[in-house]
């Protein structure tokens, strides 16, 4: 079914006379989405991918947008913009949309969770969330108290800590630098439970590796272009989050492939996606851009036009996906 005949027609009377509307943190975020390689392999293996009943208003959008991956027809000038047009349209009669990246990836996650396998597992879940666990081990009274695993689609960080690290260190890892911020969160040892009260560092532990890890950044207001490249300097676009978690081999690599940035002054998003090994910068309702360059050009890129990465997108490199 060529995909122009279901886009078409159910979207002239989906968006009817509707005015086009833009929203430029759910363009650049579906787009970071689309771009990656193991999303986009799991859309194909899964073609007829929902199981659940889900608000009847999502449903047709997120199989036109779907449906149009899997047959790269989404690829075509003009079919992109349709479907994000339709999708906007379907989400805002369920939610109002935020206009912020990361309550934009939230919400096309959640509205993802129909998407199951044969299994009836949600994709979502396999592809996205993290299940982490906290532990403690109380440096004083030696008490290991169990905490419950928490879920979530990755991790938050505020930018100006990593700032902060990479200038107090120089020479550091990306990962390193998450490393000690989260080393940073420290947990009291419980009295009300038996506990002594005293302060202790928290490991974090993962048992299995999802597929995509996102890394999300947040930022104070009106930083300058000195803060923004010191922040994008120490990004990396590989990172070994064995670094990160317990409990994971060593050289557990996962690459960029995918990120989401915000220019303040314009007040629009921005989407870099990683193809043909460079980094192309994807223009406004389109899969089309041009071409940035090398991840140096990238960071240059975001310090000149004041960009503020906001969403890192990583897969796991091809060694792990075996
Ligand atoms: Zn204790």
């Amino acid at each position: 079914m060529p995909v122009e005949d279901s886009v078409s027609g159910n979207m002239e009377s989906a968006l009817g006379g509707a005015a086009a509307r833009y929203n430029s943190a759910l363009d650049m975020t579906l787009k970071a989405l689309v771009s990656i390689n193991v999303l986009k392999q799991d859309l194909k293996n899964n073609k007829q991918p929902f199981r659940d009943n889900l608000e009847e208003q999502v449903l047709p959008a997120l199989q036109s947008l779907f449906t149009a991956v899997v047959s790269e027809e989404i690829k075509t000038e003009g079919v992109y913009s349709l479907i994000l047009r339709y999708l906007l349209v379907s989400l805002e009669k369920v939610n109002s949309m935020p206009s912020d990246s990361a309550e934009v990836l939230v919400t096309i996650l959640e509205s993802w969770h129909c998407w199951r396998n044969s299994e009836g597992e949600s994709l979502v879940n396999r592809l996205f969330t993290l299940e982490e666990n906290e532990r403690m081990n109380c440096r004083k009274c030696r008490r290991q108290p169990n905490y419950p695993d928490q879920s979530s689609y990755g991790i938050v960080i505020a930018a100006d800590s990593i700032r902060n690290v990479k200038c107090a260190f120089g020479d550091i890892k990306f990962v390193d630098i998450l490393k000690a911020i989260r080393m940073g969160y420290k947990m009291l040892c419980d009295i009300k439970t038996g506990g002594c009260g005293t302060t202790n560092v928290v490991h974090h532990v993962i048992s299995r590796c999802p597929p995509i890890f996102i890394i999300v950044l947040e930022w104070e207001k009106s930083e300058t272009e000195k803060e923004i490249t010191e922040t994008t300097k120490a990004l990396e676009w590989e990172i070994d989050i064995s670094r990160l978690f317990k409990g994971l081999e060593q050289n557990t690599n996962y690459r960029l492939v995918s990120m989401v940035g915000y220019s303040e002054e314009e007040g629009e998003h921005i989407c870099m996606a990683y193809e043909k090994n460079r980094w192309i910068n994807l223009r406004r309702e389109s899969l089309a851009g041009e071409v940035v360059g090398s991840w140096e050009s990238v960071v240059r890129f975001c310090g000149e036009r004041k960009i503020r990465p906001e969403i890192l997108f990583y897969e796991a490199a091809p060694s792990m996906m075996d």
